[in-house]
């Protein structure tokens, strides 16, 4: 009987072992499904650089980075890399009102529906009540306007908006159908001492303005967008490479989001990009797990690329280490199932780079295809001369939207764009054994000898026991 015991302890030690050699270093889509579910889940709050929610999860990446033990590349030796940033924030609740000529309260619109405050722009926090500027009546304060470079953020908005602020206008309501329920925090980074409450409507509540306005009603709008100065912090994890003379490769992914509505509705941005950052923490995991690379490898979660990619800026400007001759891959809307093949796509600053990787998706019969866009962290590094690319599957149908929660990501959306990685990491001097393109995945180099040992310790210990209880 203890000698069954025993052989059954053995045939448990030797299986559970042959598991953990088998799972151990091979890329796990699941990890990378887990942890973007994690980070899209509600106290995150849609991680707006500046909120909790967002230190949350950079808390949670810098414990990750530790846990694996990269060395910190960030300031005074830790993790975290911190910049000033100006950031629109959403701090009290809207609302947009409607009153007849005595002063009773007629109609009151809906957040997120009928209404929602703007950020772009000269757009200040505030109450404003008065009249609609139409027809006869021009000296009204408040204004609906679809003039475009008035109601987006561009250089030429401000120029506007002072402008209109010269004659009086103290509110702007923009028809903004798509706007009810998207978010961006796009900010061009500049302070403005005043400015105008700017709202979003439904096409749907035109006319009846209109008609209200005809009869002589008065508005009330009360938008709660401010913009704060702010800290927003990189997080970055360094594996040092046997040759530091070799320059280093930088995978990246930004953890930010647009954060949550003034009705609290919280914008999980589980494709965009807790699926990179999920997606990059695990590599961050298979790699370092791995014996030492030849070269450094960083792993760095942006900041504030919602914002305008000022994270990753911030990084080329102020690298931890030399970034000559460097390479980025930064990972965007990974982790899709919408079976849209990899996207590499890349700044007209710098282009050769893409062909390369296109070039070797081709070579690797990996469906690809590269796209011209700048609107991902790549474009800080094309900007100052290094070469860099955005993988992303481009499914942009729930961006900055509610919806973008994790029915948007699957594993089989990571397994593709590791596929890619791996290619590109075959054609560089990263691990000696990466060299071979051919190579299988770096798990089944485990995997192999893994279920090899699984085989024969069953087989053994069959035959074991076998023999000892036919004894018995
Ligand atoms: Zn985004």
């Amino acid at each position: 009987m203890k000698l069954k015991r025993i052989i059954n302890l053995f045939f448990i030690l030797l299986f559970a072992i042959s598991t953990i050699v088998c799972g151990k270093d091979g890329f796990s889509p699941k990890n990378a499904y887990n942890i973007t579910k994690e980070l899209s889940s509600g106290k995150y709050r849609g991680r707006l650089v500046g909120d909790s929610g967002n230190k949350l999860a950079r808390d949670y990446i810098e414990d990750y980075f530790k846990s694996l033990n990269l060395k910190p590349g960030g300031d005074n030796n830790n993790y975290l890399q911190a910049f000033d940033i100006y950031v629109p924030s959403v701090t009290t609740s809207c609302y947009f009102k409607v009153y007849d000529t005595n002063g009773k309260l007629v109609k009151e619109y809906k957040y997120g529906e009928d209404f929602k405050e703007m950020t772009y722009g000269a757009s200040i926090s505030g109450k404003v009540s008065g009249q609609l500027k139409t027809g006869l009546r021009t000296q009204a304060n408040i204004m609906i306007t679809e003039n475009i470079s008035t109601t987006f953020e561009n250089p030429r908005g401000y120029t506007n908006d002072l402008e209109l602020m010269a004659n009086g206008i103290k509110a702007m309501i923009v028809p903004g159908d798509g706007y009810l329920r998207f978010r961006s925090p796009y900010k061009l980074q500049k302070q403005y001492d005043e400015g105008i409450v700017k709202i979003y409507a439904s096409s749907k509540i035109l006319p009846e303005l209109r008609n209200f306005s005809k009869k002589d009603y008065s508005f009330e709008i009360k938008s709660s967008t401010n913009v704060l100065l702010t800290k927003g912090s990189n997080v970055i994890g360094i594996l040092e490479g046997k040759d530091r003379n070799l320059p280093p490769l930088i995978l990246s992914a930004h953890f930010d989001h647009v954060g949550f509505d003034g009705d609290g509705v919280i914008y999980p941005g589980s494709l965009d990009n807790a699926s990179g950052t999920g997606f990059l923490l695990e590599c961050a995991r298979v790699f370092s797990s791995l014996k030492q690379p030849e070269r450094t490898i960083m792993f760095v979660a942006f900041d504030g690329e919602e914002v305008g990619l000022l994270g990753s800026k911030y990084f080329v400007e102020n690298p931890p280490i030399n970034l000559q001759g460097a390479e980025c891959i930064n990972f965007d809307m990974v982790g899709s199932p919408s079976g849209l093949p990899v996207s590499i796509i890349y700044s007209a600053k710098k282009s050769e780079f893409a062909d390369e990787i296109l070039n070797i998706a081709h070579s690797q019969n990996i469906p690809a295809k590269s796209n011209i866009n700048d609107s991902s962290d790549h474009d800080s590094f094309c900007t100052n001369g290094i070469n860099a690319v955005t993988l992303i599957q481009y499914d942009m149908s729930k961006i900055h939207t509610p919806e973008d929660t994790m029915d948007n990501v699957a594993e089989s959306g990571f397994k593709e764009v590791y596929g890619l990685l791996y290619a590109y990491l075959s054609t560089r001097e990263v691990y000696s054994s990466f060299i071979n393109p051919q190579a299988p995945d770096p798990g089944l180099r485990y995997l192999l000898p893994g279920a090899g040992i699984l085989i024969i310790t069953t087989m053994a210990t069959f035959y074991i026991l076998n023999k000892c209880y036919s004894r018995e």
